[in-house]
This record gives C-alpha cells, structure tokens and sequence, in this order.
C-alpha cells in the first residue's frame, strides 16, 4: 500500500473508450489540402476524378500509412475504412487498430456491371491473402447502374456488412425526385447514365435494390451522411433493416456542401448514429476530437455522454466487435484514451481539446 501514491497517475481530463471511425477513405489521405471546399457534388466528383492519382504510389502509402499512425496514437481503436484499390491492405495488416475494409464499387454503365463485379472479387481475395477483413460493398445511388448496386449488394449481404453513401446532398435527391440538377447535368455532360428518376427520397430506391439483392436479416448495414435524410425515408429504412446504422461525418458535410444531417429528426425515429470522420478530401483533418467539437458547434443540445456513444460503442456494434471495443467493461479491451481540455461547466470539447492514447 505504501507505494500507492506513486503508481497512481492523475489526468486532466475526460476517460472514454478507444474510438471507432465509421467512415474513411484511408487511401485517399495524399489528398489533404488539395480540395476546394463547398463545391457541391458534382463539383467534388469532379476534383476527385482529376486529383485521384495525382502523387506517385509511395507517396499515397506513405501519407496512409501516417495518417493510420495518427489515427491510432489519437484513440482511435477500430475503423471501417472504404477501398477502392489495394494500396491500404498492407498498412491495416500491420496496424494495431481494427479495421473492416468495404470495397467500394462504382459504375453507371450496365454492360460494365460483370467485369466490375469480376474485379472487386479479385480484389476480395488479395485482402484475404494479405490477412483483413473485407467484403465488396456498393458505393452510391448516383454512382451505379441499378443492376451493378443490386450484384454487389447481394455480395455485401452474403458477406454480412454494407456500407453505403446515403443521401448525401441535396442534387443526390433532385436526381432521383425529378432527373434534374447539377449532378444530373454533369452525367449528361460526359453522357453517362443516370438512375431511374422515381419521385421519391434517394433512400427508398436503394432499398428496393436491396430487397432484390438478398434476404435482409442480421446483417449490419451503415448508410453513411444522411445529410438530405427525410423522415419517412428513414422511417421505411429502420422498418426493413434489423441491424441498421447511421454515419454521421459533419465536417465533411460542411466541407462538401455547407450542410449537415437532420439529426434532431434521426434520434427522434431512433437512428442508431455513428461518427466518421470521412477523408482527407474532404476534411481538413482525421479526428474524432475535431468531428465532436463540431458537433457541439451545430448541436449543442446533444450531450456529450450520447455523442461519446455515437463516437465508440455504436460503430463497435456495427463492426460486430462490441464484446471486446466500444465501452470500458471488465473482459473488453477498448484502449482508454484521454480527452484534455474539457469545459467542464458546459460538459464539452473546446478548441483547445485533444485526445490522446494512454492503453
Ligand atoms: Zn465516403
């Protein structure tokens, strides 16, 4: 007992459980700084498809590979990171944090939907050989052939995880409501295909490709922004999916469109909510911290103790991984990270707060 003063140690600040970042783009961390923010969609798609494979190889993995470091040293314990290439499998093998890698795919023409579908599946196995998890998942409504969305669907159902951009802007739902607006005039422009225009939220068309991909049961499913969600979209989407998750990423959100989610509405209909972080861009930074700040800033009636529910256990759950991550808990094995610079007054992160790994 005599020696107890000196193996206690003191910290200024709040205890929480490892994170969970529900939604990245890992490999696209060499993009920092390199986005003009506010474009909209079509503008973002637009800088994408120019800057994607601006810097050599190394210099992608390098800057993944750091910033999956950073993440880590941060708090962040798990993550459910989006692949469109292989770059990132080697860094997640060797990383101490968890990760469940969604490879994404995309493509609005129908005849390409195969070959695309025979890709992804390669691409499936090099995961497996390099030792992560992972499954195909489908990227968008805006992104794909109705026939490529429902195919690999029915390959993240039989996987038993999806991860989806759902609703993410407003020109998403003017695209499917009416046929109409900018992201509608930029697939005209390089004539491509759009999806059928049905009059309805974005949601309930991906839910009928859903529907016609596979037995909807105990798989988790993360629709991922939410920020144009309306409620009786995610009223027919909590009605048909047992296991169902909402990512939220407002920085991303205000990066992209100035906007952010609907969350008063989303708790109210009992959307389980996660948090994400999104990449680099489209963000500024990858940080939890930062994201719950945020947060603060645009809701500051949401308690932190719920926000911290959203920022750990919740995305442990959609991992499948609540029995070791996602709460502190004897027999679990979080990490336990620090959060300084707490208001402790108002109960929230400031400006000045930063999380740090202490197990
Ligand atoms: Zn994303």
């Amino acid at each position: 007992m005599e020696h107890e003063e000196e193996s206690t140690e003191f910290y200024d600040g709040l205890l929480v459980p490892g994170f969970v970042n529900s939604h990245c783009h890992i490999e696209l961390s060499h993009l920092k700084g390199r986005f003009c923010k506010g474009s909209g969609m079509a503008g973002f798609i637009r800088q994408i498809n120019s800057l994607r494979e601006s810097s050599p190889k190394e210099e992608r993995i390098h800057a993944l590979s750091q910033q999956m470091d950073q993440l880590y040293e941060s708090g962040v314990s798990a993550m459910a990171d989006i692949s469109n290439c292989e770059e990132s499998f080697i860094a997640k093998a060797n990383s101490k944090m968890y990760t469940r890698t969604f490879l994404e795919v995309f493509g609005t023409e129908p005849d390409s939907a195969s070959s695309i579908v025979e890709g992804v599946v390669e691409l499936n196995a090099k995961a497996t050989i390099a030792g992560i998890d992972a499954a195909p998942t489908p990227h968008s409504c805006y992104t794909m052939s109705p026939k490529l969305l429902e195919e690999v669907s029915a390959h993240a159902l039989s996987a038993g995880w999806l991860s989806y951009h759902n609703q993410e802007s407003w020109e998403e739902e003017e695209l499917l409501i009416s046929g109409q607006g900018p992201l509608a005039e930029e697939y005209r422009s390089r004539s491509l295909s759009t999806p059928p225009i049905t009059g309805k939220p974005s949601l309930f068309y991906f839910l009928e490709r859903l529907k016609n991909a596979g037995q909807v049961g105990d798989q988790r499913i993360l629709l991922v922004h939410n920020t144009s969600a309306t409620r009786e979209s995610v009223k027919e989407a909590i009605n048909l999916v047992k296991n169902l998750y909402w990512a939220i990423c407002p920085l991303s959100n205000l990066f992209i469109h100035k906007s952010l989610p609907p969350l008063a509405m989303m708790m109210e209909e009992g959307a389980v909510i996660t948090l994400g972080t999104d990449s680099l861009s489209s963000n500024d930074l990858l940080s939890m911290a930062a994201e719950i700040k945020c947060l603060h800033d645009y809701y500051p009636s949401i308690p932190l103790e719920q926000i911290i529910e959203w920022a750990t256990i919740n995305g442990a759950r959609f991992l499948g991984k609540e029995s070791n991550l996602g709460s502190i808990e004897p027999g679990k094995k979080p990490g336990i990270v620090l959060i300084s610079d707490i208001d402790w007054k108002k109960m929230q992160l400031t400006t000045k707060s930063k999380t740090v790994r202490l197990v």
